[in-house]
């Protein structure tokens, strides 16, 4: 018996938005979907681990990934840090059938449509920017430039949304993950 593959969804939306907490939220009650896990060379924060929320790598690292084209994507983001996708992963996923998520920028968006534009495009938006604002300020990771710098981007990232195939408002995290896996296809026996 042969598997069809799956098509791959890109989630993308502004910083802040909830993309984090929306994915955590599709891998505890939805472990039929695999979330890539990405490369990147900033520092890990309190709790994450190396190898499930990101693989934390030197530049060094990402510099060869980047060249020997391990990265199915890549970008600078808040014009410091950079994230990309391991390729190889996503590829093995997909062509098991695993319904596979992409959480990334809007930068990492617009490449994934190019190399394999069937994908499906998915935008996380906020009720508001004031709410996106309140998030923003509310977690408290960031310190005022860095604040500053990220809403900059979002301001940039929320007028992309009607690139996307779908928008999602990220008005409850639980409704909001409902919805992306109902556009996924995913479907429970
Ligand atoms: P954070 O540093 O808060 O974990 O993530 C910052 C931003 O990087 C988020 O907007 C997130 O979507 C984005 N990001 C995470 N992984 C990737 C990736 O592999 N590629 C791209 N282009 N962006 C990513």
């Amino acid at each position: 018996m042969t598997t069809t593959p799956a098509r791959l969804t890109v989630l993308a939306g502004p910083t802040a938005v909830g993309k984090g907490t929306v994915s955590a939220d599709v891998r505890a009650r939805y472990p039929e979907v695999w979330l890539s896990v990405s490369a990147t060379t900033r520092a890990p924060r309190p709790g994450e681990i190396d190898g499930v929320h990101y693989h934390f790598v030197s530049a060094e690292e990402f510099d060869r990934m980047a060249q020997s084209g391990e990265l199915l994507e890549w970008a600078v983001v808040h014009g410091r840090n950079r994230y990309g996708t391991p390729r190889g992963p996503v590829e093995e996923r997909l062509a098991a059938g695993v319904p596979t998520l992409l959480e990334i920028d809007l930068q990492g968006a617009r490449q994934v449509r190019e190399s394999m534009p069937d994908a499906r495009f998915v935008f996380l938006a906020p009720p508001s920017f004031d709410e996106l604002v309140r998030r923003l300020v509310g977690r408290g990771t960031e310190g005022a430039e860095e604040r500053e710098r990220r809403l900059q981007t979002a301001r940039v990232e929320l007028a992309a949304a009607s690139e996307f195939d779908h928008v999602i408002v990220n008005d409850e995290v639980t409704r909001a993950t409902d919805e992306l896996v109902h556009v996924m296809g995913v479907v429970r026996a």
